[in-house]
């Protein structure tokens, strides 16, 4: 008989807390997780599941376009942002359900509950009980920062509240650069908002290839959206009507009905009894962890968001089903960061792995190669659609292995994820320019760079 209630404790049932629970009780091991809010967690409740069904709704505005030359007429033709919006509320519902299930089908008992460190090996929860466990894992992610300026706390939104609006805005500022930002951004534009980026540098999604950056930027531009950059904002204030007067730093002040900040995510760290159960953070306040998601305390571990080490869903599961091999499997596992496959659902997508051509002119001293294929995709060139792809490829000159892709186009998130396969295999262009063209597709652009 163990001295503790449980083998493990996860704090938080997000993806990455959700895998460990459940791989860890597949391995016989007894598990306790409490949840505050709701099975799923960001990605499944807030963000990459709904953001994605948003995705589609919005892109159906261009097939509606572009069917006509394909002969379609389709008249009267509307939409409805609250059929929508609860149609993917359902879905969430769904999924949530699911989630519940498989942790209770592996006998993971769930505490619908906030829970913190109480010092030791005990858990406390906030119906009043508490808990012991011989090993606790710290899975509670990270949340929206909003920037302290005055008049935002009240009026401006985050990603979270958009599943949640009443009716779409007609006017919405967005402040931010990065994947929030551009992906809601072709979201609102598609769903006819009119809709203003504003970003307090002068490039939009750091981190990935110049050209595929500015390849993003110029059709945005061409659909509509605006962009404002070197500016921020001084103050926000709620009219009488509803909308919102934006006082603007680096450029003229602004009338919008909405405005999302989309400036990055905060590990969720507050009240967790970190500093009195001795666990030691970092930046912005992440948990500091070794190669093993293991903090500064023996038996407490963390992984996801609230590490800020790579703060996407499947790095999170990853780390959360190592933890559980090596508690309870005996394995030795940590997780390889190198060439993390990723993608941003604009409009349209981009996806990338590896190395940007900077970055590797940097790590290469020079010593790399890039092949691109600048070219429009059929589909569009039969609707009219004057939207050009570009898929880049960096090599490196010595050795001809492929060290970074970076795609821009239709579909590019599906095609990466079987090309990300072979640069972290460490394949050569030779291998790739080897492979038979699969035609007509656009992933064929890939094998035919020269
Ligand atoms: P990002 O880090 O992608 O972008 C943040 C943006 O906000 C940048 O343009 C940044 O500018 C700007 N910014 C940061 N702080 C401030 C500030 N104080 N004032 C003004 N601007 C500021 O964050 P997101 O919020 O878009 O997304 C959060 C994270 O969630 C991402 O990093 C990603 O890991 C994850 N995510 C992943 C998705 C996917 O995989 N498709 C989708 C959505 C989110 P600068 O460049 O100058 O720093």
């Amino acid at each position: 008989m163990s001295d503790f209630d449980y083998d493990l404790f996860v704090i938080g049932a997000g993806s990455g807390g959700v895998r460990a629970a459940r791989i860890a009780a597949s391995h016989g091991a007894k598990v306790g997780i409490a949840e505050e809010y709701r099975v799923g967690g960001t990605c499944v409740i807030r963000g990459c599941v709904p953001k994605k069904l948003l995705v589609y709704g919005a892109h159906f505005a261009e097939d509606l376009e572009d069917c006509a030359r394909f002969g379609w007429e389709v008249e009267g033709k509307s939409f409805d942002w609250k059929k929508l919006r609860d149609n993917v509320a359902d879905e969430v519902d769904r999924l949530e359900g699911l989630y519940r299930n498989t942790l209770k089908g592996n006998e993971v008992t769930i505490h619908d509950c906030r829970a913190s460190l109480g010092g030791g090996h005990e858990v406390k929860l906030s119906d009043g009980s508490s808990v012991t466990a011989k090993n606790i894992l710290i899975a509670v992610g990270a949340r929206p920062h909003v920037p302290e300026i005055e008049g935002c706390q009240q009026h401006a939104i985050v990603s979270n509240d958009v599943f949640k609006l009443d009716k779409l805005p007609k006017r919405i500022a967005i402040s931010g650069g990065g994947y929030i930002a551009n992906e809601f951004a072709g979201i609102f534009n598609e769903f006819g908002s009119t809709v203003t980026i504003v970003n307090r540098g002068d490039r939009i999604l750091r981190g990935y290839d110049h050209q595929v950056r500015d390849r993003l930027l110029q059709i945005s531009m061409t659909k509509g959206i605006r962009f404002i950059f070197n500016s921020t904002f001084d103050k926000v204030e709620k009219k009488e009507d509803g909308s919102l007067h934006l006082t603007m730093n680096g450029c003229e002040d602004m009338e919008v009905d909405a405005l999302l900040f989309a400036t990055g995510r905060e590990p969720n760290v507050e009240g967790l009894g970190l500093e009195e159960a001795g666990v030691k953070t970092g930046d912005r306040g992440a948990i500091c962890v070794d190669e093993y998601s293991k903090t500064s305390v023996d038996h407490i571990y963390a992984v996801g968001d609230v590490t800020d080490r790579v703060q996407l869903t499947p790095v999170a599961i990853r780390e959360g089903h190592a933890v559980a091999d090596n508690l309870f499997d005996g394995q030795d596992r940590t997780v390889d960061y190198d060439n993390i496959p990723s993608a941003v659902f604009s409009h349209p997508p981009i996806a990338a792995v590896g190395l940007t051509e900077s970055e590797a002119r940097e790590k290469l001293g020079g010593a790399y190669k890039t092949y691109t294929s600048d070219f429009r995709a059929m589909k569009n060139v039969l609707a009219g659609r004057n939207e050009r792809s570009l898929y880049k490829i960096v090599t490196d000159a010595n050795t001809d292995v492929i060290v970074g892709i970076h795609m821009i186009g239709p579909e590019v998130p599906e095609v990466m994820q079987a090309a990300a396969v072979a640069v972290k295999a460490g394949l050569t262009k030779q291998a790739f320019d080897d492979t038979i063209a699969l035609h007509p597709t656009m992933a064929e652009e890939l094998v035919l760079m020269r």
